[in-house]
């Protein structure tokens, strides 16, 4: 960090004028130096967390009836529970599970989250009929 380079050579220079209130001022830039050097840091970290989760609402598939979100430009059309990411903006992934009728059949499928227990509803066999869930509720 430059200014705290400038501030310890200027501390260095101010020792031979052996002039406390001088040498305590420029402590005192120093300390505030390192704790501008640690908020700009903090404030770089929170701007990155802010682009990336700019980055991912983006991304976001709203189905507008049921609680689930999808990602555009994901080729595995992974299910995730909106609840979770509308609360905390963590993308959980919903378990498929298959409800198979007394002759072997498929006769309908739920998505459910592990973490809080929500359930999306469907006739869709396949995890990708997901994209036209809407036209099955
Ligand atoms: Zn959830």
């Amino acid at each position: 960090m430059a200014l705290y380079d400038f501030l310890k050579d200027l501390f260095s220079a101010a020792q031979k004028t052996q002039n406390i209130e001088l040498l305590q001022a420029i402590l005192e830039a120093q300390r505030q130096a390192w704790e501008l050097q640690a908020e700009n840091a903090e404030l770089k970290k929170r701007i990155e967390e802010l682009q990336d989760m700019h980055a991912l609402e983006e991304r976001i598939m709203r189905n507008p009836v049921q609680a689930y979100v999808m990602l555009t430009g994901d080729e595995d059309n992974i299910v995730y529970c909106s609840v979770c990411y509308d609360s905390n903006r963590q993308l959980i992934q919903m378990k498929f599970i298959q409800h198979i009728g007394p002759r072997g059949e498929l006769r309908a499928a739920t998505y459910e989250c592990h973490v809080c227990k929500n359930q999306v509803h469907t006739t869709c066999s396949k995890q990708a009929d997901m994209l036209a869930l809407k036209e099955f509720t």
